[in-house]
């Protein structure tokens, strides 16, 4: 009987410790339930994660757009997805800035082995960039929407409504090829070399004395295409240019 009460007392005692836990509660968050820190018991059940808005970061080189979602709570990415860009006109802008649209280009002229050396420069005019490949010099340009030219401080901003290729010499083919492809991701140099066909026959068979000039349209994006022979004054002058406009004015 002694014995027995023995055991009683000792149950009781255990039980009374078990109940006597000062809980110390740790909040619920999005991976557990609200928690004793002493003792482990819980409550309720875990919030689980509450993902925010998506954030785009656009990579013009690649053509992608990486999209990644965060939790609110804790910050753990709760989403991410890679959008293939088969336009760069967005809201009738284009969604490079001038220095991206340059590292675009270089890098596919880079990939076809043919690397060429530029340089953005500020100029009288505004922001300029001189390519030099072998013997060939081109300059770019870029313009916003009222047609002004690009600043220099500008170089880093999505405003391009505009972007122009202009060679004072003869021109170079692949040069312009690597600027066909850098304008519209859906081409590649077969692409590039059948837009270009297409778009001198449009603006051969608009040819005036010693001038062309011309519009081709392809992926929402228009071509304009001038040439200028001065052969007669006997300076051998000549331009070639070609603009590509983001949006279709005419
Ligand atoms: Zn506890
Ligand atoms: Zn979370």
């Amino acid at each position: 009987m002694k014995q027995t009460l023995l055991i009683l007392l000792a149950l009781s005692l255990l039980l009374l410790s078990g109940c006597s836990c000062d809980h110390r509660w740790r909040e619920a968050d999005c991976l557990s339930p609200k928690t004793c820190e002493s003792c482990g018991e819980t409550e309720g059940e875990a919030l689980g994660h509450s993902p925010g808005e998506w954030t785009e970061t656009i990579d013009i080189t690649a053509c992608t757009i990486e999209k990644e979602q965060l939790c609110t709570r804790c910050g753990i990415q709760t989403g991410t997805e890679t959008e293939v860009l088969d336009s760069l006109i967005r809201d009738e802008l284009f969604l490079y800035t001038p220095e991206e649209f340059m590292a675009r280009m270089a890098a596919i002229a880079e990939a076809y082995n043919d690397p060429f050396t530029y340089q953005i420069t500020d100029s009288e005019t505004g922001l300029m960039v001189e390519v030099q490949t072998g013997e060939t010099a081109a300059f770019l340009q870029f313009f916003y929407a009222d047609t002004s030219t690009f600043t220099y401080e500008d170089r880093n901003s999505r405003k391009v409504w505009c972007t122009s290729l202009i060679f004072y010499t003869e021109a170079d083919a692949n040069l312009q090829h690597y600027y066909l492809m850098a304008v519209d991701p859906t081409l590649d140099q077969d692409g590039a070399f059948q837009t270009q066909v297409a778009a001198f026959t449009a603006y051969a068979n608009a040819t005036l004395e010693g001038t062309a000039f011309g519009y081709y349209e392809q992926n929402g994006i228009l071509f304009e295409y001038s040439y200028l022979s001065d052969d007669l004054t006997g300076w051998g002058y000549t331009l070639d240019m070609t603009n590509v406009y983001a949006s279709d004015f005419r």
